[in-house]
C-alpha cells in the first residue's frame, strides 16, 4: 500500500488487531522510505449493491420494494409472517455476500424465488411464471417438473 506521505508503495504492517468486536482489523503501517506511520482500517463491505434495472438504470437496494414482492406472491398461502422476514433477511445477507457494488434486478429474483421455491410451491410457481416469463408450454412444465423432485 502507497504511503501517504511520500506516495512510495514500500510500506509495511508494523501492527495488526482486531477491533469492535472483531469485526474490523487496524493495522499500523509503517514506510520504508520516509519512516512515517500511518493506520489503516478494514472492515467488510456491507452496503447492500445497487440494483441494475432491465432499462439499464440503477436503483438502491428497496427491502419493502422485495418485501412487497414476497407478499403479493405469498398471498392466500399459509406461510407465517416469522418465515417471510427469514427469508427477506437470506436474500439480503445474501447480497451483501455478493460483494458486488451492483447487481441486476434478475439476479434478485433468482434469490427471491430460491426462497418461494422453500416457503410454498404455490407461491414459487406464480413468482416464476411472472419472473420468467415463460415462453412456452414446455419451459413452464420443466419447472413442475423440477419441484416434484426438490
Ligand atoms: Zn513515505
Amino acid at each position: 500500500m502507497r504511503c501517504p506521505f511520500c506516495l512510495t508503495e514500500e510500506t509495511k504492517v508494523i501492527d495488526s488487531r482486531l477491533i469492535a468486536d472483531g469485526y474490523q482489523v487496524r493495522r499500523r503501517r509503517e514506510c520504508g522510505v520516509c519512516h512515517e506511520r500511518f493506520t489503516t482500517f478494514e472492515a467488510a463491505e456491507l452496503l447492500l449493491p445497487k440494483v441494475i434495472k432491465n432499462d439499464g438504470s440503477r436503483q438502491p437496494f428497496d427491502e419493502n420494494k422485495l418485501r412487497h414482492g414476497i407478499l403479493h406472491a405469498l398471498e392466500k398461502c399459509p406461510v407465517s409472517s416469522d418465515d417471510i422476514e427469514r427469508s427477506i433477511n437470506h436474500i439480503i445477507y445474501k447480497l451483501r455476500a455478493t460483494g458486488e457494488r451492483e447487481i441486476a434486478s434478475k439476479e434478485v429474483g433468482k434469490l427471491v424465488m430460491e426462497e418461494l421455491k422453500t416457503l410454498d410451491k404455490v407461491a414459487y410457481i406464480r413468482f416464476a411464471s411472472v419472473y420468467l416469463s415463460f415462453d412456452d408450454i414446455n419451459q413452464f412444465s420443466a419447472e413442475i417438473e423440477k419441484l416434484k423432485d426438490s
